[in-house]
């Protein structure tokens, strides 16, 4: 008798992948395929069951419509498990555990997703290492209680707050970092757990919020850019917020065209929400004159977000119904560690 069960919840990428003969090409594998690399996982003292996505995703095919279907099978499997790993390609992961960590309130189990950088069949893939550690860390308990109850991203010995993460290289194995959050964990002879890092369960009963608001757009700033651009962005259809991806410590250009512009979208009750491009630090709206302006016209500061969790907490909140008002209270709020105020 197992003390422990997870699921593990397949959903594509690479991990899974083998390449078609005649194009070359990576393809997603059957979970069938997959498993037969991993006889270890026979040895786990823990129940291990599967879910497989159909169709699998290379996940620049994931999309809100997915990141539902995600968190209804851990919502309709909750009570049934004592964690969750989800196998993900590692191109969207950072978005997908951010869009989670927002959807599933009062998660007080581990979601550790987890992926590869070379199939799991390849004499030296990622996979097999980075598939296991997050299976143990799935299943580490203390007093019975999970030591990471959060949504995370378990990928090259290292364990990640999922909405802190952003995927930054396409070929080493350590793809991901977390540029404003130290790690969660360190996986070597032992795994050393930050448990001060690590958020604490509330023992409430678990929430899924499935209403995704996809009326958002990023306006990622560069020297030289149009008018046209600017206006093209901030005058689509049915546009309520739009994260503007800033130099720095969240300046912009200030010539008066482009205040004009995001004056205008700010009249217009378009929510403004100010992210730095860079991987770390954090927007300081005022520090210098120009980005100043932008707090005078109702701009929001994001502090240190990541853009794939800016994205998620925008679609979240909006889909949720608050009102704008208290949707810029909340974009200023962290809600699931997913910034510094
Ligand atoms: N293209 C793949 C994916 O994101 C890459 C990977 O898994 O690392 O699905």
């Amino acid at each position: 008798m197992f003390q422990t069960s997870i699921l593990v919840i397949y959903t594509g990428g690479t991990i899974g992948m083998v390449q078609d003969p005649k194009s070359m090409t990576l393809r997603p594998l059957t979970f069938e395929n997959l498993y037969k690399y991993l006889p270890v996982l026979e040895n786990f003292n823990c129940r291990i069951d599967f879910h497989t996505f159909e169709p699998l995703l290379d996940s620049s095919n994931m999309n809100p419509g997915f990141w539902i279907q995600l968190a209804t099978v851990i919502e309709e499997s909750y009570e049934s498990y004592d964690g969750f790993v989800v196998l993900h390609g590692s191109d969207t992961m950072a978005y997908t555990a951010s869009a989670l960590s927002f959807m599933l309130e009062n998660l007080n189990k581990p979601v550790i997703f987890t992926g590869s950088q070379l199939p799991i069949g390849m004499v030296r893939t990622d996979g097999r290492e980075n598939f296991i550690n997050s299976i143990e860390i799935a299943t580490a308990r203390e007093f019975d209680t999970p030591l990471v109850p959060e949504v995370a991203i378990c990928f090259e010995n290292r364990l990640f707050r999922g909405n802190r993460t952003s995927k930054l290289n396409a070929e080493h194995f350590g793809a991901f970092i977390s540029g404003n959050y130290p790690l969660l964990a360190e996986v070597g002879v032992h795994i050393k757990y930050h448990q001060n890092l690590i958020l604490k369960p509330n023992f409430k009963k678990l929430r899924v919020l499935k209403e995704l608001d996809d009326n958002i757009a990023i306006l990622k700033l560069f020297p030289g850019i149009s008018v046209r651009a600017i206006e093209g962005i901030l005058h689509t259809e049915g546009l309520k917020a739009v994260i503007l991806e800033t130099f720095g410590a969240g300046n912009a250009p200030t010539v008066p065209w482009f205040m004009d512009q995001v004056q205008d979208a700010c009249t217009r009750g378009i929510i403004v929400f100010n992210v730095t491009q860079c991987k770390g630090g954090a927007v300081d709206m005022g520090k210098y004159e120009t980005s100043a302006g932008l707090g005078k016209l109702g701009v929001i500061g994001g502090y240190d977000i990541t853009t794939e969790s800016a994205v998620t907490k925008l679609m979240y909140l909006l889909g949720s119904g608050y009102s704008t008002d208290s949707v810029k209270q909340l974009l200023q709020t962290s809600l699931r560690g997913e910034m510094t105020v």
